[in-house]
Protein backbone atom coordinates (compact mmCIF):
# COMPACT_ATOMS: atom_id res chain seq x y z
CA UNK A 1 0.00 0.00 0.00
CA UNK A 2 1.46 3.32 -1.02
CA UNK A 3 1.57 6.04 1.51
CA UNK A 4 -0.17 8.85 1.83
CA UNK A 5 1.62 11.54 3.81
CA UNK A 6 1.65 15.21 4.08
CA UNK A 7 4.98 17.16 5.59
CA UNK A 8 5.41 18.80 9.00
CA UNK A 9 8.29 20.89 9.49
CA UNK A 10 10.01 18.54 6.74
CA UNK A 11 8.80 15.15 8.66
CA UNK A 12 5.83 12.99 7.05
CA UNK A 13 2.84 12.29 8.58
CA UNK A 14 1.00 9.60 7.66
CA UNK A 15 -2.70 10.70 6.87
CA UNK A 16 -4.73 7.66 7.85
CA UNK A 17 -8.02 7.34 10.47
CA UNK A 18 -7.24 5.15 13.25
CA UNK A 19 -8.92 2.43 11.64
CA UNK A 20 -6.51 2.35 8.10
CA UNK A 21 -3.39 2.71 10.31
CA UNK A 22 -4.48 -0.07 12.12
CA UNK A 23 -5.59 -2.06 8.98
CA UNK A 24 -2.24 -0.76 7.54
CA UNK A 25 -0.13 -2.88 10.78
CA UNK A 26 -2.32 -5.53 11.05
CA UNK A 27 -1.40 -6.22 7.23
CA UNK A 28 2.64 -6.14 8.05
CA UNK A 29 1.72 -8.42 10.70
CA UNK A 30 0.44 -11.11 8.72
CA UNK A 31 2.46 -10.62 5.81
CA UNK A 32 6.17 -10.80 8.96
CA UNK A 33 7.00 -7.73 7.77
CA UNK A 34 8.33 -5.46 11.07
CA UNK A 35 8.01 -1.35 11.05
CA UNK A 36 8.55 1.34 13.64
CA UNK A 37 5.92 3.82 14.07
CA UNK A 38 6.48 6.85 15.58
CA UNK A 39 3.79 8.67 17.62
CA UNK A 40 4.74 12.19 16.93
CA UNK A 41 3.80 15.57 18.49
CA UNK A 42 5.80 18.92 18.37
CA UNK A 43 8.05 18.46 20.72
CA UNK A 44 9.55 15.66 19.24
CA UNK A 45 9.83 17.48 15.75
CA UNK A 46 11.71 20.42 17.80
CA UNK A 47 13.83 17.43 19.33
CA UNK A 48 14.53 16.12 15.61
CA UNK A 49 15.63 19.36 14.33
CA UNK A 50 18.27 19.05 17.08
CA UNK A 51 19.45 15.88 16.58
CA UNK A 52 20.61 14.14 13.45
CA UNK A 53 20.10 11.12 14.50
CA UNK A 54 16.90 11.34 15.58
CA UNK A 55 15.61 13.20 12.87
CA UNK A 56 16.76 10.51 10.45
CA UNK A 57 15.00 7.58 12.60
CA UNK A 58 11.89 9.74 11.99
CA UNK A 59 12.31 10.16 8.49
CA UNK A 60 13.29 6.84 8.02
CA UNK A 61 10.16 5.24 9.66
CA UNK A 62 7.69 3.17 7.97
CA UNK A 63 4.05 4.96 9.56
CA UNK A 64 4.34 8.14 11.49
CA UNK A 65 0.88 8.56 13.64
CA UNK A 66 -0.26 11.95 14.40
CA UNK A 67 -0.28 11.81 19.00
CA UNK A 68 0.12 15.30 19.19
CA UNK A 69 -2.69 18.43 19.02
CA UNK A 70 0.02 20.71 17.28
CA UNK A 71 0.74 18.45 14.52
CA UNK A 72 -3.41 18.05 13.59
CA UNK A 73 -3.75 21.47 13.96
CA UNK A 74 -0.06 21.98 11.63
CA UNK A 75 -2.18 20.14 8.90
CA UNK A 76 -5.09 21.83 9.69
CA UNK A 77 -3.17 25.45 8.81
CA UNK A 78 -1.98 23.91 5.35
CA UNK A 79 -5.93 22.68 4.72
CA UNK A 80 -5.51 19.36 5.27
CA UNK A 81 -8.03 17.66 8.17
CA UNK A 82 -6.72 14.64 9.51
CA UNK A 83 -7.86 13.12 12.86
CA UNK A 84 -5.27 12.68 15.90
CA UNK A 85 -4.64 9.57 16.79
CA UNK A 86 -3.35 9.19 20.01
CA UNK A 87 -0.41 6.63 21.03
CA UNK A 88 -1.89 5.19 23.84
CA UNK A 89 -5.19 4.39 21.97
CA UNK A 90 -3.52 2.79 19.03
CA UNK A 91 -0.89 0.79 21.15
CA UNK A 92 -4.27 -0.56 22.98
CA UNK A 93 -5.37 -1.82 19.57
CA UNK A 94 -2.51 -3.06 18.55
CA UNK A 95 -1.92 -5.51 21.45
CA UNK A 96 -5.88 -6.66 21.22
CA UNK A 97 -5.20 -7.26 17.16
CA UNK A 98 -2.13 -9.44 18.81
CA UNK A 99 -4.18 -11.22 21.58
CA UNK A 100 -6.76 -12.34 18.63
CA UNK A 101 -3.69 -13.86 16.18
CA UNK A 102 -2.06 -14.84 19.20
CA UNK A 103 1.29 -13.00 18.28
CA UNK A 104 3.85 -12.53 21.32
CA UNK A 105 4.29 -9.30 22.58
CA UNK A 106 7.09 -7.42 24.74
CA UNK A 107 7.08 -4.21 26.40
CA UNK A 108 10.43 -2.39 27.83
CA UNK A 109 10.40 0.61 29.73
CA UNK A 110 9.30 2.82 32.83
CA UNK A 111 9.82 2.31 36.42
CA UNK A 112 10.27 -1.34 37.41
CA UNK A 113 6.32 -0.94 40.09
CA UNK A 114 4.78 0.59 36.83
CA UNK A 115 6.26 -2.25 34.23
CA UNK A 116 5.18 -4.71 36.57
CA UNK A 117 1.73 -3.60 37.48
CA UNK A 118 1.05 -2.73 33.83
CA UNK A 119 1.82 -6.31 32.46
CA UNK A 120 -0.65 -7.56 35.35
CA UNK A 121 -3.29 -4.84 34.19
CA UNK A 122 -2.84 -6.29 30.37
CA UNK A 123 -3.01 -9.72 31.25
CA UNK A 124 -6.48 -8.89 32.99
CA UNK A 125 -7.68 -6.82 30.07
CA UNK A 126 -6.26 -9.23 27.86
CA UNK A 127 -6.76 -12.33 28.96
CA UNK A 128 -5.19 -14.51 25.78
CA UNK A 129 -2.92 -11.89 25.33
CA UNK A 130 0.61 -13.90 25.18
CA UNK A 131 3.76 -11.44 27.43
CA UNK A 132 6.96 -12.79 26.40
CA UNK A 133 8.87 -10.48 27.86
CA UNK A 134 9.68 -7.32 29.79
CA UNK A 135 11.99 -5.12 31.37
CA UNK A 136 11.50 -1.93 33.13
CA UNK A 137 13.24 1.11 30.91
CA UNK A 138 16.06 2.15 33.53
CA UNK A 139 19.18 -0.33 32.42
CA UNK A 140 23.37 0.95 31.55
CA UNK A 141 24.05 0.14 28.22
CA UNK A 142 25.98 -2.78 28.81
CA UNK A 143 22.23 -3.97 30.44
CA UNK A 144 21.21 -2.89 27.26
CA UNK A 145 22.47 -5.46 25.25
CA UNK A 146 21.69 -7.98 27.54
CA UNK A 147 17.94 -7.05 26.69
CA UNK A 148 18.21 -6.79 23.56
CA UNK A 149 19.71 -10.15 23.35
CA UNK A 150 17.12 -11.39 25.49
CA UNK A 151 14.25 -9.58 23.31
CA UNK A 152 15.62 -11.35 20.39
CA UNK A 153 15.26 -14.66 22.19
CA UNK A 154 11.30 -13.55 23.10
CA UNK A 155 10.98 -13.10 19.46
CA UNK A 156 7.88 -11.05 19.72
CA UNK A 157 5.99 -9.84 16.77
CA UNK A 158 4.89 -6.07 18.91
CA UNK A 159 7.44 -4.30 21.12
CA UNK A 160 6.37 -1.32 23.00
CA UNK A 161 8.91 1.17 24.02
CA UNK A 162 8.25 3.64 26.73
CA UNK A 163 11.70 5.26 27.32
CA UNK A 164 10.79 8.94 26.31
CA UNK A 165 11.81 10.33 23.07
CA UNK A 166 14.33 10.58 21.43
CA UNK A 167 15.14 7.41 24.12
CA UNK A 168 12.70 5.49 22.69
CA UNK A 169 13.39 5.74 19.20
CA UNK A 170 17.23 5.47 19.64
CA UNK A 171 16.28 2.15 21.43
CA UNK A 172 14.21 0.95 19.00
CA UNK A 173 16.30 1.75 15.76
CA UNK A 174 19.31 -0.46 17.57
CA UNK A 175 16.83 -3.36 18.27
CA UNK A 176 15.20 -2.91 14.30
CA UNK A 177 18.52 -3.94 12.59
CA UNK A 178 18.40 -7.08 14.55
CA UNK A 179 14.35 -7.81 14.52
CA UNK A 180 13.37 -6.88 10.84
CA UNK A 181 10.19 -8.59 11.39
CA UNK A 182 8.81 -6.94 14.79
CA UNK A 183 6.64 -3.92 14.80
CA UNK A 184 8.21 -1.49 17.30
CA UNK A 185 6.28 1.40 18.64
CA UNK A 186 7.21 4.08 20.73
CA UNK A 187 4.76 4.82 23.46
CA UNK A 188 6.39 7.22 25.73
CA UNK A 189 4.14 7.73 29.15
CA UNK A 190 1.69 4.90 28.38
CA UNK A 191 2.83 2.18 31.05
CA UNK A 192 2.38 4.99 33.62
CA UNK A 193 -1.34 5.78 32.59
CA UNK A 194 -2.48 1.98 31.73
CA UNK A 195 -0.52 1.20 35.00
CA UNK A 196 -2.50 3.77 37.59
CA UNK A 197 0.53 6.15 38.11
CA UNK A 198 -1.04 9.11 35.87
CA UNK A 199 -4.44 9.79 34.89
CA UNK A 200 -5.27 10.22 31.64
CA UNK A 201 -7.40 13.06 30.51
CA UNK A 202 -11.47 13.10 30.50
CA UNK A 203 -13.10 11.93 27.71
CA UNK A 204 -13.83 15.99 27.02
CA UNK A 205 -10.23 16.94 27.29
CA UNK A 206 -9.59 14.53 24.27
CA UNK A 207 -12.08 15.40 22.23
CA UNK A 208 -11.71 18.64 22.29
CA UNK A 209 -6.97 17.90 21.45
CA UNK A 210 -6.51 19.11 25.00
CA UNK A 211 -5.57 15.99 26.61
CA UNK A 212 -1.72 17.93 26.71
CA UNK A 213 -3.14 20.43 28.62
CA UNK A 214 -4.84 18.52 31.30
CA UNK A 215 -1.35 16.46 31.55
CA UNK A 216 0.71 20.01 32.40
CA UNK A 217 -1.42 20.59 35.30
CA UNK A 218 -1.08 16.59 36.23
CA UNK A 219 2.34 17.03 35.88
CA UNK A 220 3.83 20.62 35.63
CA UNK A 221 7.35 19.57 35.59
CA UNK A 222 6.30 19.05 31.89
CA UNK A 223 5.80 22.97 31.60
CA UNK A 224 9.30 23.52 31.21
CA UNK A 225 9.30 21.17 28.21
CA UNK A 226 6.46 22.78 26.67
CA UNK A 227 7.50 26.38 26.93
CA UNK A 228 10.69 25.40 25.31
CA UNK A 229 9.34 24.28 22.09
CA UNK A 230 5.71 24.50 21.28
CA UNK A 231 5.76 28.42 20.99
CA UNK A 232 8.69 27.79 18.24
CA UNK A 233 6.93 24.87 17.01
CA UNK A 234 3.78 27.20 16.14
CA UNK A 235 5.76 30.25 14.75
CA UNK A 236 7.69 27.98 12.31
CA UNK A 237 4.57 25.93 11.20
CA UNK A 238 2.37 29.33 10.77
CA UNK A 239 5.43 30.56 8.24
CA UNK A 240 5.42 27.78 6.90
CA UNK A 241 1.69 27.36 5.88
CA UNK A 242 1.78 30.90 4.63
CA UNK A 243 5.06 29.78 2.41
CA UNK A 244 3.14 26.93 1.66
CA UNK A 245 6.71 24.75 2.01
CA UNK A 246 7.24 21.36 2.91
N1 LIG B 1 11.67 6.32 31.14
C1 LIG B 1 12.40 5.14 31.20
N2 LIG B 1 13.76 5.22 31.19
C2 LIG B 1 14.42 6.40 31.11
C3 LIG B 1 13.67 7.61 31.02
C4 LIG B 1 12.28 7.53 31.02
O1 LIG B 1 11.84 4.06 31.27
O2 LIG B 1 15.65 6.39 31.11
C5 LIG B 1 10.22 6.21 31.15
C6 LIG B 1 9.52 7.00 32.23
O3 LIG B 1 9.52 6.24 33.42
C7 LIG B 1 8.15 7.18 31.62
C8 LIG B 1 8.44 7.28 30.12
O4 LIG B 1 9.75 6.78 29.95
O5 LIG B 1 7.38 6.04 31.87
C9 LIG B 1 8.47 8.68 29.54
O6 LIG B 1 7.34 9.32 29.82
P1 LIG B 1 7.06 10.79 29.30
O7 LIG B 1 5.80 11.19 29.94
O8 LIG B 1 8.26 11.66 29.46
O9 LIG B 1 6.90 10.53 27.74
P2 LIG B 1 6.02 11.29 26.68
O10 LIG B 1 4.69 10.63 26.72
O11 LIG B 1 6.01 12.73 27.02
O12 LIG B 1 6.80 11.00 25.41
Amino acid sequence: MERKTNKVLGYNVDLLSFNEASEFVTQKFQNNEGLHIVTINPEMIELAQKNTDFSDIIKNSELVIPDGSGIVMALKLKGIIQDRIPGIDFSKELIRICQTYNYPIALIGAKENVIQTTVKRLQGEFKQLNIEYYHNGYFSSEKEKEIIKELMNANPKLVLVALGAPKQELFIKKCKKLMPKTVFIGVGGSFDVWAGEVERAPEFFRVMGWEWIFRTYKQPERIKRIYKTLPAFLIKVIIEAITKKG
